[in-house]
């Protein structure tokens, strides 16, 4: 399966949320991953809290939110968000929960949730909370990488390359574009796998055979030489890819 053009260029609209949603119900679970996909959100949805845990654990640097139900199998939504704070960890959480009781949300609130939805909720409002939450953390994502002569800027969804003689040069790239190259970026003159790019870049059981990592590679590519930078993405062929610093 190859993306076209087209399809590529319908995750430019706004700036890229990939959310983590923590529910067991499946209706609700089914509900909300599908009114977040049709906002562009790149929805990541498991049923466990103790799944949910390893896909915070060591990941969660790709979301940008959480969606996290209180009552859950494995690990109940309480105890996820205050490990997860008591690893210093500042990604904003909001809470789902069918109680309503103030001692509840109150102990929701000192575990670390930023904020707090009682079920049922309409959908509606579930997209304003989320919208809420980016507000309040603009910052959360949007500073600056560096790498190479090149800058991300998470804010604007621009690169600003610099060529050899210092003159600057900034570009637009769409989010799967972006996503690939910030994953370059971070992972400087190491060879990484075609499945690593899909695991970080695509929904997780998302269908993206590796020939559709290759055809972004190859996009990605073609945007940073059409902006004068050099291509810093060499690709090993059946091994996947090398972000190559030229200094
Ligand atoms: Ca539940």
């Amino acid at each position: 399966m190859l993306l076209s053009q087209n399809d590529l260029e319908l995750f430019t609209a706004e700036l890229d949320m990939r959310v983590l949603l923590v529910e067991d119900e499946t209706d609700l679970g089914v509900a909300i991953k599908r009114t977040l996909k049709q906002q562009k959100y790149l929805v990541d949805w498991v049923t466990d809290g103790t799944e949910a845990w390893s896909c915070l654990e060591n990941n969660w640097t790709q979301y940008t939110v959480v969606i996290l139900d209180w009552m859950l199998p494995g690990l109940t939504g309480l105890e996820l968000c205050k490990r997860l704070r008591a690893k210093g960890n500042s990604l904003p959480v909001l809470m789902l929960t069918a109680r309503d009781r103030m001692e509840d949300r109150v102990a929701g609130l000192d575990a670390g949730a930023d904020d707090y939805l009682v079920k049922p909720f309409g959908m509606a409002e579930l997209l304003a909370r989320l919208r809420a939450l980016q507000r309040r953390f603009p910052n959360y994502q949007s500073q600056q990488l560096t790498v190479a002569g090149l800058t991300l800027d998470y804010a604007n969804y621009k690169v600003i390359s610099q060529n050899s003689v210092g003159e600057k040069q900034e570009f637009s790239l769409t989010n799967k574009e972006f996503q690939l190259l910030e994953y370059f970026m971070k992972h400087p003159n190491q060879i990484v796998s075609t499945e690593q790019i899909r695991n970080q870049i695509w929904e997780l059981n998302a269908e993206s055979g590796s020939n559709v990592v290759a055809a972004q590679v190859r996009l990605l590519r073609r945007k940073l030489t059409n902006n004068g930078c050099q291509n810093p993405i060499e690709t090993l062929h059946g091994i996947g890819y090398r972000f190559n610093l030229t200094d």
